[in-house]
């Protein structure tokens, strides 16, 4: 199972610092809920964008549990599920601001945004009303999470963390019972 944490570090500096190292499992395993202790159960490599759209490649921290025997891996939260670009050059193209990042990456993005519009209809209707605001007219998805969340990061987050979705898709690895 992924989980999405909060992260204050940029992802070169997760990187630098071997952050993946000091992430802590959640008390209960988010699996099974017994809270029989999730350990330290090794890492895996992804890549992600950074700041000026080069590559990097992170280590993403995995945990083991002992009650029910499933893995839990923390992808910190400047990463989306699946996707090499990093969540703020994302969040930022989709502002139309055209910083370097976005530059690098403009045909991926666009791919990005074709695929979070495709999706938004089944993203609404799963997550309603829950952000606390009215689903939007029109699939306008991308000005909805920003006045419910602030950032596309949070949403993102959010969105795994309480509605087991993602922006363009429901993945197996998000719900209790996936892999
Ligand atoms: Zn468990």
């Amino acid at each position: 199972m992924q989980r999405v944490f909060p992260c204050a570090l940029s992802p070169e500096r997760y990187e630098q610092t071997q952050a993946h190292r000091t992430v802590r499992a959640e008390a209960v395993c988010p699996r099974c809920g017994e809270a029989a202790g999730l350990q330290r159960h090794g890492s895996y490599l992804r890549w992600i964008t950074g700041e000026a759209g080069r590559c990097l490649r992170i280590c993403i921290a995995r945990f083991w549990c002992r009650a029910c025997g499933g893995t839990v891996s923390y992808l910190p939260d400047f990463a989306l599920p699946y996707r090499l670009v990093a969540v703020a050059s994302f969040g930022a193209y989709l502002e139309g601001r055209h910083e370097r990042a976005v530059q690098c990456w403009q045909g991926r993005l666009r791919e990005y945004r074709r695929q979070m519009e495709a999706f938004a209809v089944r993203l609404l209707r799963c997550v309603g009303c829950g952000l606390g605001r009215a689903p939007p007219q029109g699939g306008q998805v991308w000005p909805w999470l920003k006045e419910a969340c602030g950032s596309l990061g949070a949403a993102a987050r959010e969105l795994v963390g309480t509605f087991r979705i993602g922006l363009f898709k429901r993945y197996q690895c998000h719900q209790p019972a996936g892999p």
